[in-house]
């Protein structure tokens, strides 16, 4: 399988090449020259597999340049390190399933991808005897996901910053006490926005980047997307095996649009989804281009679903390639008008197109709670504020009374401020987060500038 730029301005490259690229040269992001659309005799052989069986099947139609058995191994070895046998036990609750996608060792749905890629990393360095340095900014739930993903691994350092005193006090303590020596945490005398700017800018400046061969581990990198895949597909056979084939809705909290650009992906892999219900808080972009082919900035306003306080969804732009018939000139001209002007829109024949695999809705922070509220009290099942906004969504788009599955994307102990404020109750901390104020802290302050962070590096990087 090659790789192409959404933009058109590369040579195809290889899965390897494109995991280590991250943002294709001419501004663009990497997809596959081709998404295979299985037969129906593949989804049947593949409905009994275990998760991690099926992410080997589906990882060799994406990644031939590396060997079978290898891929087993780092997936096995990837997803040794979740707490729940079936990595993502889907959870019937009458009329609805949950798809439990934080069983990792953050308790978001990050770590299905990133548990992968910091082991695939480490493997494909090994083998072209390369150094890495991982530079990323967080406002809470990447930040500790990248982390637990290179945590001790070799030939690889990883630099995360985040704004000081600005993320949750359970954010930061995920992130601070782990103790590998490869491991740096940078707190920045600012806001997320200028931690980004400092990143944004460090990778600019191309010299210095090569010196020190900094790495992203953004969601805009292919191997997160397609390790994303995979629980599409299990989560549908699980509920095929309880009920019988058919087509089912999937409900996704969005904010990159990341996850659930890796349902579109499955969607057009042939599995049977009628469609994507895409949910957002009240930093509603995608419901407005989804529901009136009106994508334009607005002002980030702050919710209980901050994973989810975006207006620029970074991954648009792959689902844009495709709703414009795969023409990379089109994109780059649309991506070029909106960096202008800030908003695009579309035709009502494409809004009717987009209406075919998705609808949406937007969810307020009051009905945020009073869905965590009523799930509580009616079926003593507790959401976090992301997978409640997906739920809410979810039931105010349902048709036909079609099966609905809801992704869970963060254990709701994750974000218990909100979580006690609809329920009036403290919630239990599972054991990854129990006893994290008594462990040491390690973490270095420094000011929001780009010449600190670059004197930092260049002290700590593995050159
Ligand atoms: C990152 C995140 C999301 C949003 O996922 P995208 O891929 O950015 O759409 C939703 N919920 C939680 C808990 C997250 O951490």
């Amino acid at each position: 399988m090659r790789y192409i730029s959404t933009r058109g301005g590369i040579e195809p490259l290889s899965f390897r090449e494109a995991v280590m690229t991250g943002l294709a040269p001419d501004g663009g992001l990497l997809l596959p020259e081709t998404v295979p659309r299985l037969p129906v005799q593949t989804l049947e052989a593949w409905k009994g597999l275990t998760y991690q069986d099926l992410a080997a099947e589906i990882f060799s139609l994406y990644a031939d340049d590396i060997p079978e058995d290898d891929l087993r191994h780092l997936l096995t070895s990837s997803y040794a390190s979740f707490r729940h046998p079936e990595v993502t036990p889907l959870v019937s609750l009458g009329d609805i399933y949950i798809l439990e996608l934080f069983h990792g060792p953050t308790l978001a749905f990050k770590d299905l991808a990133l548990q992968f890629l910091g082991n695939l990393f480490q493997y494909l360095l090994r083998q072209n005897g390369g150094k890495m340095n991982i530079l990323g900014a967080t406002s809470g739930d990447t930040g500790s996901a990248a982390i637990y993903g290179v945590r001790g691994k070799e030939n690889i350092n990883i630099f995360i910053l985040h704004p000081h005193r600005k993320i949750s006090r359970i954010q930061e303590l995920q992130m601070t006490t782990v103790p590998d020596a490869n491991v740096f945490n940078i707190a920045v005398q600012g806001t997320f926005d200028q931690a980004q700017a400092i990143v944004k800018a460090i990778f600019n400046d191309l010299p210095f980047k090569a010196s020190y061969s900094l790495g992203a581990i953004n969601s805009i990198n292919w191997a997160r997307v397609l390790a994303q895949v995979v629980y599409y597909f299990y989560a549908y056979f699980r509920l095929a095996s309880d009920r019988g084939g058919g087509e089912v809705l999937m409900a996704v909290p969005t904010g990159n649009f990341g996850d659930i650009f890796a349902g579109y992906l499955a969607k057009r892999m042939g599995l049977p989804i009628r469609r994507l219900i895409l949910a957002t808080n009240e930093n509603n972009i995608l419901t407005r281009f989804v529901r009136a082919g009106d994508y334009s900035l607005g002002q980030v306003v702050p919710t209980y679903s901050p994973s989810m306080d975006i207006q620029v969804a970074s991954n648009f732009e792959r689902y844009l390639y495709y709703l414009y018939d795969q023409d990379p000139a089109r994109v780059k001209e649309a991506m070029a008008a909106f960096q202008e002007t800030g908003r695009l829109s579309f035709s009502p024949e494409e809004v009717s197109s987009v209406g075919k695999d998705f609808s949406s809705t937007s969810v307020s922070r009051e009905e945020t709670l009073s869905t965590i509220r009523h799930f509580w009290q009616e079926r003593r099942y507790l959401l976090d504020p992301h997978t409640a906004v997906g739920v809410r969504a979810g039931l105010l788009c349902q048709e036909d009374h079609l099966p609905l599955i809801c992704l869970a994307t963060a254990h709701p102990a994750k974000f218990g401020e909100a979580v006690q404020a609809a329920i009036g109750e403290k919630v239990k901390l599972p054991p990854p987060l129990m006893g994290l104020t008594d462990k040491p802290s390690r973490c270095t302050i420094l000011p929001a500038e780009v010449e600190a962070v670059k004197a930092f590096i260049r002290s700590h990087a593995l050159r």
